[in-house]
């Protein structure tokens, strides 16, 4: 990404964060001016701060939120590195931080407003500066590596063989008449997909350079969607530009479809592409979290996604875990002249074994351990343990909270949340709030039976009580399990 590509990321990224409840935009204004995105990669990012007093308070109070808006704008978890940034910027002189309305803020300051001044920065722009910027901006790559998604660096296993060896067909071979037109490929997040949609881009680009092939993300095509839509009342035109952009091309990849299932506009739009691509024998292919039949979508629509053939990418086995950071430190290696790191054995082998099916994640925890390891060289498995518990615990996935198993459930019944949490024993209320508590019991590892029966407007012996009880019906009761069963899924899939 250049420098104007990455200030364009960082301004979508400040007025997504303005749109969260409790957030003050003025709030985002003053600070957020102060952050500067230096890098960034899929599932990584690497911002910097013009103080340590700036930094710490993003830190704070604004990683969570970061991390929701690059996750809601690329649809990728994405691990933050915030650093101080010690290169002089032009003087600001006095920068006064307004009104904190964010709850969690005014506990920490009394409600006060906070005032910040800072030093006025004498130094002007010097050949000597410049050199260290420059230094500077050869750090940030060293640590936020960026890798390009190609065939070669896709890991092979078990998992996800078939859909590489359709994907890398369609590359060889795009819009062949035999079959394969759309390709469709899907897998939970972080197995793959946007890396083999990637790699067909990239092969088809190096070995067809005649061809025009464009990648998009389905949240940029509905955006892309709705402006086209909004100018249409100035620019009768805007409806046929937009689709013509689409359509100029060879290759279309659309990732993450899925994203599309509540948006009839934008999906017919897709739709109508579509069907001209494939009647003209140019390749599509579209990705999905899910398989075409469970997106919620007419039927002619997914049947005609599908069409073409539907491959999935399953959660990796441990060996191609192993495989995937072996290769991963081995391709930094290489694209580094002065660094080479050795990550220990028993380390990677501790990678692979406690990090999720995600790769995302174990590619987050491998450039952690690779970062330590360029600043010192060697580090033990108990350090290395230590330095990767909150990535693996935190690892930007929201954490569970009661009252999200509350709603779950309340949906689920389709209870009130006033009766959730009221005095009513009425059977049809009192057994979803004991299913309520049981998950949460289960689900949230920290919450004590207390904190527990509390959220439930109940002490801590009726929590163990309804613990008990829906443990008990579980041996006997077919349905209670099915629901158990069924609603774990659901929370767990939107955590
Ligand atoms: P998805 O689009 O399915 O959410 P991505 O394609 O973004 O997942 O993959 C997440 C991360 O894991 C990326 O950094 C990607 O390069 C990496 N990754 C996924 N599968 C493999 C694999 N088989 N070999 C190497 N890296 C992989
Ligand atoms: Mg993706």
């Amino acid at each position: 990404m250049n420098g104007i590509e990455l200030a364009h990321a960082w301004e979508q990224i400040c007025s997504r964060i303005k749109t969260y409840n409790g957030v003050s935009a003025s709030q985002v204004d003053a600070i957020f001016s102060r952050l500067e995105l230096q890098a960034m990669s899929t599932g990584c990012a690497f911002i910097t701060a013009d103080t340590d007093f700036i930094r710490n308070w993003v830190e704070k109070y604004y990683l969570d939120l970061l991390k929701a808006a690059f996750r809601d704008i690329y649809h990728t978890e994405f691990t933050i590195f915030l650093e101080l940034n010690n290169t002089p910027s032009p003087a600001t002189p006095e920068i006064v931080i307004p009104d904190i309305p964010l709850s969690a803020l005014t506990e920490q300051t009394n409600n006060q407003t906070i005032t910040y001044t800072r030093t006025v920065c004498e130094t002007p722009k010097t050949p000597e500066y410049e050199r260290e910027a420059e230094e500077l901006l050869e750090n940030y790559e060293k640590k936020v590596y960026l890798q390009p998604l190609t065939f070669d660096n896709f890991v092979i296993g078990n998992s996800n063989q078939t859909a590489y060896k359709m994907a890398l067909a369609v590359a060889q071979n795009p819009g062949n008449k035999q079959g394969l037109n759309p390709l469709f490929i899907y897998g939970k997040s972080g197995l793959g997909k946007t890396h083999l949609l990637r790699a067909i881009q990239n092969y088809i680009e190096s070995t067809r350079p005649e061809l025009k092939v464009i990648y998009v993300d389905s949240s940029e095509f509905l955006n892309d969607y709705t402006d086209s839509a909004v100018e249409r009342s100035k620019d009768k035109d805007s409806f046929i530009n937009f689709r013509n952009k689409y359509e100029s091309a060879d290759v279309l990849l659309i990732d993450d479809i899925q994203s599309l299932q509540y948006k009839p506009g934008t999906l017919d739009a897709v739709f109508q592409i579509f069907n001209k691509f494939i009647n003209q024998g140019k390749q599509m292919v579209l990705s999905a979290d899910r398989s075409p039949k469970n997106i919620d979508i007419d039927e002619r629509y997914w049947s005609r996604f599908a069409s073409g053939g539907t491959f999935d990418i399953q959660p990796p086995e441990i060996e191609t875990k192993l495989g995937i950071i072996k290769s991963y430190i081995d391709e930094f290696n290489q694209n580094e002249d002065n660094v080479h790191v050795i990550m220990p054995v028993d380390i990677q082998n501790y990678i692979a074994e406690n990090s999720s099916s995600n790769i995302r994640e174990l590619k987050g925890a491998v450039t952690i351990i690779i970062c330590r390891l360029i600043d010192e060289k060697t580090i033990t498995l108990s350090e290395a343990a230590d330095i990767l518990k909150e990535h693996f615990h935190g690892s930007g996935m929201k954490k569970l909270a009661i009252s999200d198993i509350q709603s779950h459930v309340e949906g689920f019944f389709k209870i009130k949340h006033a009766d959730m949490v009221g005095k009513t024993r009425d059977r049809n209320i009192a057994y979803p709030r004991q299913i309520a508590i049981y998950l949460c019991r289960e689900l949230i590892k920290d919450a004590s039976l207390e904190q527990i029966g509390e959220a439930f407007g109940r002490d801590h012996s009726t929590a163990i009580y309804s613990y008990r009880t829906i443990d008990k019906r579980l041996d006997e009761n077919r349905e209670t399990k099915e629901e158990i069963e069924a609603l774990k899924h659901i929370i767990l899939n939107d955590a």
